[in-house]
């Protein structure tokens, strides 16, 4: 190993969890990754301590302008107790791309691997073994310079923390309600919608918090100028299948770069079906539907890997997909990329890295 971070264990562990009942970010693990930037060291001083509360000034960069970024990826327990990732050099990748945006230094991609690893290494008894279940990785950065001028700041933080999470549908896959949204915008060319930051989050709620009220699951998103084209779905890549063939937006600034939308489509063309990333409009999609030819709709993401979407409504008109029923390929989908992941099969890409 090229890293070495030393380790400071956690006097007080904390009992596990119930692997039955466990929701979504709620319970974290007993240890942490934290290392540190300024000017004159660069990144350094990785190391693992037990988790527990930061202590800043309150005014902390991080507070005021959002300078900051995160990931999201899952540790796995196989069948045979080994605890593996999936692509995490792909997160590694997309983090120097975030930071890039937003004026955070550059961190070195092996070394955020191998201190993924380390971290999970040390709380491996946390990755629960339940169906479904696995332990979620949220490695995030902060602006910690204590200054209110708008500059971007001089040090940093770097954190991983963990959290086991449950099966995303505990009753079984149930497909989503889904509101297309033409009002508000999550992304603009030229702005930060490829980059996982948290502001496009905070932008993101309101319309999210509408949609529930209104009763669907998520929103869709249209882009920031003509209101047409498909964007994404909440947060999470959308894809159609219309007539034999998926299609997805193309990543030309405004969709974030899915790890799990990048494997879908290896999928596809592995198994040989037709895909393209492309513009398309809503409107595409309604044609599509009213010549019955709309096959399936499903979003991509790590948490619930695919999520298929059962109804969507733009301007009060609803459609129902694949009669509310998640689709053959979104199934398939969805079998071999948790299949891939817990060990069930063969790895034969390369996506596999073990802790
Ligand atoms: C993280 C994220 C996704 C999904 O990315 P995965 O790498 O597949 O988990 C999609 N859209 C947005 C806006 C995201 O933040």
């Amino acid at each position: 190993m090229k890293y070495n971070f030393p380790v400071t264990r956690t006097d007080n562990p904390k009992p596990k969890p119930d692997p039955q009942n466990l929701v979504f970010g709620t319970q974290f693990t007993d240890h942490m990754f934290v290392m540190s930037y300024n000017p004159d060291q660069g990144w350094h001083g990785g190391k693992i301590l037990p988790y527990g509360p930061i202590i800043l000034d309150p005014s902390t960069a991080i507070f005021h302008y959002a300078q900051g970024m995160f990931e999201g990826l899952k540790a796995y327990r196989t069948a045979v107790g080994k605890v593996q990732l999936f692509r995490p050099e792909k997160n590694a990748r997309r983090t120097t791309v975030t930071n890039e945006r937003v004026c955070i230094p550059a961190l070195d991609e092996d070394l955020i691997v191998e201190a993924i690893k380390a971290v999970v290494d040390v709380d491996r008894e946390w990755v629960p073994d339940a169906e479904g279940t696995s332990l979620y990785i949220r490695p995030f950065i902060i602006a910690t310079e204590p200054y209110l001028g708008v500059r971007p700041s001089s040090t940093f933080k770097f954190y991983i923390i963990l959290s086991p999470v449950g099966p995303y549908y505990p009753g079984g896959i149930k497909p989503t309600k889904i509101l297309v949204e033409d009002q508000y915008v999550r992304a603009m060319v030229g702005g930060t919608g490829f980059a996982k930051v948290g502001g496009n989050y905070a932008a993101s709620l309101k319309a999210q918090e509408e949609a529930i009220k209104k009763g669907y699951t998520q929103v869709l998103w249209l882009d920031g100028i003509e209101r047409q084209y498909v964007e994404e779905i909440g947060t999470s890549n959308a894809f159609f299948v219309i007539n034999g063939e998926v299609i997805t937006p193309p990543l030309t600034g405004t969709i974030l770069p899915g790890i799990t939308r990048d494997s879908v489509l290896h999928l596809l063309r592995h198994w040989g079906i037709k895909t393209t990333e492309k513009k398309f409009k809503i409107e595409e999609v309604y044609d599509a539907h009213a010549a019955g030819k709309l096959e399936e709709v499903f979003a991509t993401g790590t948490a619930a890997v695919i999520s298929p979407v059962g109804e969507l409504c733009w301007k009060d008109r609803a459609i129902t997909i694949n009669n509310n029923e998640i689709g053959e390929l979104s199934h398939r989908l969805y079998d071999e990329l948790t299949a891939i992941q817990y060990g069930r099969v063969k790895d034969e890409f390369g996506w596999i890295v073990e802790v």
